[in-house]
């Protein structure tokens, strides 16, 4: 699907061309990323084409050369470009990296491109999938229009949504699931990188904040939800946030104790043991030797992927169904207790009366053109929303719901993310095993952990803070880089606004007291890889991308480093819709009920109040399973 006018094409490939420098075929190149664009929603559509005219017509001003970015010539294109990316205005770079980050992940996907970087992943035959009977599942969006009738709808088939459908539809409840996404197996991943972005993540996997720093934050939108592209580690609630929620938010039903059979039903379900030591290979290695002659101490993860083989892509889908991820329990063991599923539909509000709910909107899309099809309308005893911490909250703000406390869409925390690169001597080849198997807790008190992470060239280069010759040399090195990650358990809060058009708008600055936390995570990881003998280590601070072995760790401390000077990303957005025994301070009660509607409940990462300060997956689960049981004995 082309979206881009010849103009604008024309913009890209000189674009293209002034970024990559090499013999390869431009015109396919721009091709992909119009098919590309062509997946993300249309406001940043529309954004990626208007920041193209802006770089494009921007160039008329620049050293008095009175030419569009076209014109120019080879030369100048580039110093033109390199004014981009160097300049002290953080909005222009961030603009700039929006365009450069799609660019080099399209070019990096193409499969030759990357196999000539070293990246020649084989994968093994997947494991067989769970049955379930197909008649439940509608995977394939409807034409026509249809009405149903059930007891509960569980809008979102994701970590909560999946959880809650299983335990109620086992309870004995007609369940019906609507998805958004489309249904995916094994056979469908294990494509070059952005086809699989485009398949399973929600708009083409342009998901961000706006604020300091502009902040990726990528979901799914698939059967599964985020499950299917996340890292498949695996974290109880930590016994201190637990209490905090009950000391401050009033959530006594809450405590370890309490909870501790909703996690191990849950760890039983995902099959969670230790990443297995034979699949943590040179990537873990090089960092635990590095900051273990720091004085710290690491351990394997632990992961829901017990036949794990270590094919390095667990976050574009795993090709070998070793990730059990919700697709392959929760939702077919749904279908198995008589729940239906309906793919390719959306919800756009439902209807209410007085303090009661009893419709549910939606719409059929055709996965490809995106054209709008059928209409589904269920009629239901209880609503449950599990849209995920971004779309639960619209789904509220669209269907004009009382919000007594003003706190809908507020108080998110995101658990910002880091990654460094440290550039050896030695072959490293960090994709030939689990990206995320090891971390370091060392500092969790502080708010800071560690965590494996390594990606495909596609995505590697995205993070890469250099451009031309120098990106090409870094990428040149690929199986020379090894990789770690920085999480911080965020004290900064953000909120989605309404806009108009029923579209929302995600607002989140990292405060001073995160940046620091991050400064000292980038020092430790900085330290750990020269420790272990790397060259020189690339970090997310755009006016320090690299930093050699002569220079150290310690020249972080050379220039003040601001939220607006850092490139983040961010996968545990929480907190929208919390939870509290006050009716003015949050937006559901300790059972997920919504505040102002008795049969409305919410069963997804946003109803947590804090910020974890591990990865969530686990504790929205077993939220989910202890929601569902109390709707089915309460409520139904
Ligand atoms: C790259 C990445 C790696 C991660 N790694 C880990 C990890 O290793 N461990 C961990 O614990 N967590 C990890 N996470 C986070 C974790 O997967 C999520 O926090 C969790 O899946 C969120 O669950 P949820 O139910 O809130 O939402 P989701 O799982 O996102 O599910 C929401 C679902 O609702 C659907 N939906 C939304 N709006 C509508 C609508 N209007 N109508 C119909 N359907 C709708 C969406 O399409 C989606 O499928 C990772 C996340 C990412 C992005």
């Amino acid at each position: 699907m082309s979206v881009l006018t010849s103009r604008e094409r024309e913009i890209l490939k000189a674009f293209v061309v002034t970024l990559i420098p090499g013999d390869f075929d431009r015109n396919k190149l721009v091709d992909k990323i119009d098919n590309h664009v062509g997946h993300f929603s249309s406001d940043v559509r529309l954004s990626f084409r208007f920041v193209l005219s802006l770089f494009d017509y921007g160039a008329i001003f620049y050293r008095f050369r009175f030419r569009t970015f076209r014109g120019l010539d080879k030369k100048w294109r580039g110093r033109y470009l390199e004014a981009w990316h160097t300049s002290w205005l953080a909005g222009k770079r961030a603009l700039w990296r929006f365009l450069g980050a799609i660019v080099y992940s399209n070019y990096y996907s193409i499969p030759s491109v990357a196999a000539a970087v070293g990246y020649t992943p084989k994968f093994h035959a997947p494991l067989p999938e769970p049955s379930f009977p197909h008649e439940n599942a509608f995977v394939k969006p409807f034409g026509h229009d249809i009405k149903e009738e059930c007891e509960v709808c569980v809008i979102g088939s994701g970590a909560g949504g999946a959880a809650i459908a299983k335990t109620l539809a086992e309870a004995g409840r007609k369940v019906i699931i609507l998805e958004d996404g489309g249904f995916f197996r094994a056979e469908d991943f294990g494509q070059d990188a952005v086809s699989e972005v485009k398949l399973l993540y929600r708009n083409g996997g342009v998901t961000n904040t706006f604020g300091y720093p502009a902040i990726l934050v990528p979901v799914g939108k698939c059967v599964g939800g985020t499950t299917i592209i996340n890292s498949g580690t695996c974290f109880r609630t930590p016994p201190q946030v637990l209490k905090r929620w009950a000391d401050e938010f009033g959530l006594h039903a809450w405590s370890p104790e309490k909870m501790e059979r909703y996690f191990s039903e849950v760890e039983k379900e995902l099959g969670v043991e230790p990443a297995e030591r034979a699949m943590l290979k040179n990537n873990t290695n090089v960092f635990k030797r590095g900051i273990e002659s720091l004085g710290y101490t690491g351990a394997p993860l632990q992961r829901n992927a017990p036949k794990c083989c270590g094919s390095g892509t667990c976050v574009f889908g795993c090709p070998t169904n070793a990730k059990r991820s919700a697709n392959l329990n929760y939702v077919p063991d749904s279908l198995k207790a008589g729940a239906k599923l309906y793919c390719h539909c959306r919800v756009s509000r439902f209807l209410y009366s007085g303090s009661h709910a009893d419709t549910v909107i939606a719409r059929f899309r055709d996965p490809v053109s995106h054209e709008r099809l059928g209409t589904l309308e269920i009629k239901a005893r209880v609503i449950i929303l599990a849209c995920g911490t971004f779309y639960t909250p619209t789904l509220l703000m669209r269907s004009h719901v009382p919000n007594p406390s003003g706190m809908i869409g507020h108080n998110l925390t995101i658990h910002p993310a880091a990654q460094v690169l440290g550039v050896f001597d030695e072959e490293i080849k960090a994709w030939n095993e689990i990206p995320q198997g090891w971390y370091v807790d060392a500092l969790s008190g502080e708010g800071i952990t560690f965590e494996g992470i390594f990606l495909p060239p596609s995505y590697t280069a995205s993070k890469i803070l250099h451009v031309g010759e120098k990106h090409r040399e870094v990428m040149e090195n690929y199986n020379k880089l090894a990789s770690f990650g920085i999480m911080v358990s965020d004290t900064s809060h953000g909120r989605i606004l309404r806009m108009p058009g029923g579209r929302a708008l995600t607002i989140y600055n990292l405060n001073r007291t995160d940046v620091k936390k991050f400064i000292k995570g980038l020092e430790i990881v900085t330290e750990a890889f020269f420790a272990a003998g790397a060259k020189r280590v690339l970090l997310p601070i755009h006016i320090m991308p690299e930093i050699t072995r002569e220079e150290g760790a310690t020249k972080l401390r050379s220039k003040k480093i601001r939220a607006k000077d850092l490139d983040l990303q961010a996968f545990h957005p929480l907190g929208t819709c919390r939870m509290g025994a006050n009716p003015k301070e949050a937006v559901c009660d300790p059972y997920g009920r919504f505040y102002g509607l008795d049969n409305v409940f919410i069963a997804d990462g946003s109803i947590f109040p804090t910020s974890l300060g591990v990865n969530p997956m686990v504790t929205i689960m077993a939220a989910a399973m202890k929601i569902g049981e109390y709707v089915d004995r309460e409520v139904l």
